[in-house]
């Protein structure tokens, strides 16, 4: 055996993989994490996930990542259910309702690009881990107890790294999973959706930090952003066949947000992208030694704000198991059991939820918004109710859960 191959190698320090890098450095295993992005551009990446749910907020913690983000976050402890027209707030939820749950009872709003800045920092101070930037995974080997991934490293050069596991954190777009030939089970909404970064103080309207805005013609989500400048995302649906060109012209921006607003006058817009959203999860999370944790394994709809924090609840589920395989404790069926966890939870949990979540946002039927909207105020003005509500959106419920599938 080589001195390196006792070693585990994770593929993409996105925000799931580097948690998970530091989870087992921290247990004294041994990583290779490898990157495709360069020092120079690692933050140079559209603004994705940001909203922060109270069980990732513990996660982590244990790493030591929170003291690191809380300060560069915004803590938003309530969330608002809207009805565009009007505009009419429907129901309001605290996370205080959740103070015997967690220590951490609100979201911290705290963009994807600063959560890997931190970790970033961490893995490189961090002795056990051999971080790789400008590396290239292409492909993989697996035997019976080792595996080689092969990479094009910063050098130009084709180099094989051995190790124990290989882990693929690389994205939606997995050539591990890929390579694997596993299914990727699922489907891809026909709409995008535009996302519009503005400086505005839409707190005197009377919005929250994180706002759900429901309409039969045109949903939106609102979250507000932490500065400088302090900014606000504001998601609107397009329609299937419009001229991405189109919508994210400056003039086309100014019109949906003023027509959001009702109003004549300019926003100051800082940016836009627009995106398609798919509801996908791979058909098996394990194959022998390699195994898919975050956007790799599963991709949804970011209405609920679940991709990244799932992805996180995975790479702790794995770095647990993983942890016990290195410490003599069990033996690597364990991992089978991870896959039967977080695969479970991704389709019965995330994916239900997020498909749920958007389906209430855009009902079209009067009847069943009706109906949406007098469950929502039933469920905000009863404490069990609601509490029991925050559990599942929090997704405390959904950790729980996985604990009980054996
Ligand atoms: C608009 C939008 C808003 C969102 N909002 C939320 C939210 O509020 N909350 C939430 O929980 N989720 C949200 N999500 C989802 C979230 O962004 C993802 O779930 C999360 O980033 C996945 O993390 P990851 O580490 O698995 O993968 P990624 O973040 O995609 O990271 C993968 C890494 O792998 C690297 N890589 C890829 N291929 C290779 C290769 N061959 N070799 C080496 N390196 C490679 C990439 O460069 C990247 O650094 C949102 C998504 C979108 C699109």
């Amino acid at each position: 055996m080589t001195k390196t191959s006792n070693q585990i190698i994770i593929v993409g320090a996105g925000p799931v993989g580097l948690c998970l890098a530091l989870a087992l450095t921290q247990a004294n295993i041994p990583v290779t994490l490898i990157e495709s992005r360069t020092d120079e551009n690692f933050l140079d990446q559209v603004p994705r996930a940001g909203t922060n749910h109270p069980i990732t907020l513990e996660m982590f913690d244990r790493i030591g990542l929170y003291e690191r983000i809380e300060p560069r976050g915004l803590i938003a402890p309530i969330v608002h259910y809207w009805e565009r027209e009007g505009p009419e707030l429907i129901a309001e939820f605290d996370h205080a309702l959740l103070k015997e749950d967690t220590p951490f009872p609100y979201v911290l709003q705290c963009e994807r690009l600063k959560i890997i800045e931190e970790a970033l920092v961490m893995v490189k101070a961090d002795k056990l881990c051999s971080l790789r930037m400008n590396t290239t995974f292409e492909s993989f080997e697996q035997k019976d107890a080792s595996v080689v991934a092969r990479v094009i490293n910063q050098e130009g050069h084709s180099e094989d790294i051995h190790g124990r596991y290989l882990i693929s954190a690389e994205g939606a777009k997995s050539l591990i999973r890929n390579q694997l030939d596993i299914e990727f089970e699922g489907f891809t909404y026909p709409d995008r959706t535009l996302n519009i970064e503005v400086v505005y103080d839409f707190k005197k309207h009377g919005y929250a930090d994180r706002n759900y805005i429901s309409d039969p013609d045109e949903w939106s989500n609102l979250f507000h952003w932490p500065g400088p400048p302090e900014r606000w995302r504001v998601h609107f649906p397009t329609p299937a066949d419009a001229d991405p060109e189109e919508l994210t012209k400056p003039e086309f921006l100014q019109s949906k947000m003023k027509k959001f607003m009702k109003t004549d006058q300019e926003f100051d817009i800082r940016g836009s992208n627009l995106y398609t959203v798919h509801q996908r999860v791979a058909k098996s999370f394990r194959k022998g030694n390699t195994l898919l944790v975050g956007d790799a394994a599963h991709v949804n709809s970011p209405i609920g704000g679940m991709g990244m924090n799932s992805g996180i609840h995975d790479a702790f589920n794995l770095a647990d198991k993983l942890i016990a395989i290195y410490q003599d404790e069990v033996d690597d069926t364990v991992l089978d059991r991870y896959d039967r966890q977080r695969r479970t939870i991704a389709v019965e949990h995330t994916q239900a939820q997020t498909i749920r979540n958007k389906k209430l946002l855009m009902e079209k039927d009067p009847t069943v918004r009706q109906q949406n909207q007098e469950q929502l105020r039933k469920t905000a003005a009863d404490p069990i109710l609601a509490r029991n509500f925050m559990l599942r959106a929090s997704l405390i419920n959904s950790v729980r859960q996985a604990q009980e599938i054996q």
